[in-house]
């Protein structure tokens, strides 16, 4: 089974894949962990951002390894598990850059596709997923949130990180990513291919209780989800 969710950040989606993927025993793929850990890679290097053949170099060279199970993604670059480190603000910063080369997209979606022939069942979250990397996917998701929500949860996690950040800040931010991103998954709208699900109001319950019934998994064990509310962590 492949299941793919994608989305803006903010929106619920990890929260929710990882809970899916728990639920249903299977892998959880995390493709934004591997954009940053190139991020972090290049970072590393004190390779300049605008420096595009150096980018490139880093994303070729960088030797990035990926651990997949049912709750987890952890990423390693040359050897050194970075699954923690990549969620600095400075890296989140970093990501935007060097995903928008088509170059180091095109490395990444080989390398997911090889960790999908290896997973066989996954559920992959990212921005391009059910698109690009796995268009055959046996079901699609899109979440959504409005950018408010998106912003108040995010600044939620910067708080619970011991960042402050204004809350019209944290939206700008997200709404310069989302004119980037949303061309990712923009088809799969418009083509109506896949379910699209609003998390602004809804607790995870709800989100998941919905997907289980789009994968025909409404009869499970419903007790395994668990009824807390969104993560701010998207
Ligand atoms: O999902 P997460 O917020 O960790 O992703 C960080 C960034 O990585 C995104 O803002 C986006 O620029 C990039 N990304 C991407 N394609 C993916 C996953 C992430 O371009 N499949």
């Amino acid at each position: 089974m492949i299941v793919t969710i994608d989305g803006p950040a903010g929106s619920g989606k990890s929260t929710v894949a990882r809970k899916l993927a728990a639920h249903l025993q299977i892998a959880y793929l995390d493709t934004g962990a591997m954009y940053r850990a190139v991020a972090y890679a290049v970072l590393q290097r004190g390779i300049d951002l605008s420096n595009t053949e150096a980018l490139l170099e880093a994303a070729r060279t960088a030797r990035l390894e990926v651990d997949c199970g049912p709750t987890h993604t952890r990423v390693r670059i040359e050897g050194r598990d970075v699954s923690e480190a990549i969620r600095t603000l400075a890296v989140s910063a970093a990501t935007s850059h060097v995903a928008r080369h088509e170059e180091i997209r095109s490395l990444l979606v080989e390398h997911q596709r090889r960790l999908g022939d290896q997973l066989g069942s996954f559920i992959s979250e990212g921005r391009d997923q059910g698109t690009v990397v796995f268009p055959r996917a046996d079901s699609k998701f899109v979440l959504q949130a409005s950018l408010a929500k998106r912003a108040e949860r995010r600044r939620q996690e910067m708080i619970a990180d011991g960042e402050e950040a204004a809350i019209e800040a944290v939206m700008q931010n997200l709404s310069d990513r989302d004119e980037v991103d949303s061309k990712q998954w923009e088809p799969l709208l418009q083509s109506g291919q896949a379910v699209v699900i609003d998390t602004t109001h809804a607790s995870i319950h709800e989100v998941l209780e919905q997907m289980l019934r789009h994968l025909g998994r409404e009869n499970l064990d419903g007790g395994t989800v668990s009824p807390d509310r969104m993560r701010p962590n998207g």
